[in-house]
């Protein structure tokens, strides 16, 4: 059926954590949106299901909600009941499982009792006050035994895990990608540091399905709207007519100007499910392989919403495989080099000449993780008004 794009304020392209954020907040002050994915679901990569056996499936991988933002946790409150969750991993090092990030505990299951104990004296001593420190911290350090020490988790720890996931030289990797994970100095063993984790009661889909039940919002999905738009004269056409409204796209920004400027680079994933005959299969909600197989890691999703289901569990391991647009794969994880982030800004130039909105992951080109998606379509929202 025709789509009457004149009867809506604004168009949001994306129906993830930044379109439908978006989406929710224009209604709310009584535009008239329309929304439309190419995928045949809401929520983005956050999508997520239950299956036969009620167990969640996060389709995309693992996605793990924590932030410092109160305005993001309080925003996204009004959609969903949140439980309290802290993501806990394990890595697989040599056989042996030690907590990730690499904390006292992972140096004591790897060093000799009074080395480990040399070692965290002096780190207490150089990092006095401080929880948590960079691995080039350690590794650029003055003291030879914090130097070691450093080099010994940047081997074990980010070597390998990172050539799986990236695929390329770890010195071309941006260092605030390695930065996400520290080194911890003290017994805390969450994966991350924030003031709310939390994880929604019912699943992110619900969610995402809450905040885009408005009056004033329309879901069009499986539409794909390169198919519908045309650019001229500085002027957004969609299906034929000129579009004058807001238009908000948070999409992959080459393929709406038909990579013109080229493709962007992203890495990609491959997402492995199997259903286990066990209650539990491992002992940490993800499971990081930090010397051996070809996977990076396993995430076992009962954990996610700590579902009480007997004899019954799925995992999902992920390998990271390259982005092309011949082998249909998603970009998952953008990769921001100099190169890729000149390319990256001559689609931002060309998308400011039609007066476009880019928000999101994909459209900004930027490793967000969800709430840093959600803080800024809500603050876009507030420069569209
Ligand atoms: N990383 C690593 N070893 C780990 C965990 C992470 O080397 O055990 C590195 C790796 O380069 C990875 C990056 O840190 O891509 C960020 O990890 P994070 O867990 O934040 O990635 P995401 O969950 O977004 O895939």
């Amino acid at each position: 059926m025709k789509i009457n794009y004149k009867k809506y304020d604004a168009v949001v392209i994306g129906a993830g954590c930044a379109g439908a954020t978006i989406a929710n907040r224009l209604a709310n002050t009584n535009k008239r949106v329309l929304v439309i994915d190419k995928r045949p679901h809401i929520a983005g990569n956050a999508y997520d299901y239950f299956d036969q056996d009620k167990i969640i499936i996060h389709q995309y991988g693992p996605h793990i909600f924590h932030t410092n933002y109160q305005e993001v946790f309080n925003f996204l409150k009004k959609f969903s009941p949140f439980f309290k969750y802290e993501h806990r991993v394990l890595g697989n090092l040599d056989n042996k499982l030690v907590p990730v990030p690499f904390n006292f505990k992972s140096l004591e299951l790897t060093h000799p009792k009074k080395e480990a104990s040399q070692i965290k004296k002096l780190l207490l001593k150089y990092f006095k006050g401080q929880t948590r420190v960079s691995i080039f911290e350690l590794l650029n350090h003055k003291d030879p035994t914090i130097k070691k020490f450093g080099q010994f988790v940047f081997d074990k720890v980010f070597a390998y895990y990172t050539a799986k996931q990236w695929n390329i030289k770890i010195k071309d990797i941006d260092k605030s990608v390695i930065n996400r994970v520290p080194v911890v100095l003290g017994y805390q063993d969450t994966y991350f540091g924030d003031k709310y984790q939390f994880m929604p009661s019912h699943g992110y889909t619900y969610m995402f399905k809450n905040m885009l039940r408005h009056k004033n919002i329309t879901v069009k999905l499986s539409t794909n709207i390169t198919k519908h738009i045309k650019f001229k004269n500085k002027k957004i056409y969609l299906d034929g007519e000129l579009y004058q409204g807001k238009f908000i796209y948070t999409g992959a920004i080459d393929e709406l100007f038909n990579y013109q400027f080229g493709v962007l680079p992203y890495r990609s994933l491959d997402i492995k499910l199997s259903k286990i005959k066990k209650t539990y299969y491992q002992k940490a909600a993800t499971v990081n392989y930090l010397t051996s197989e070809k996977f990076t890691r396993i995430s076992e999703y009962k954990y996610f919403l700590k579902q009480n289901i007997k004899g019954k569990t799925v995992i999902a391991k992920e390998y990271s495989k390259a982005y092309s647009l011949k082998g249909k794969t998603d970009p998952y994880y953008p990769i921001n080099n100099t190169k890729n982030n000149a390319m990256y800004l001559k689609y931002k130039k060309l998308a400011d000449t039609y007066h476009i909105y880019l928000s999101g992951r994909l459209a900004e080109y930027k490793y967000y993780n969800m709430d840093l998606a959600i803080l800024n379509a809500l603050q876009l929202v507030k420069k569209i008004k």
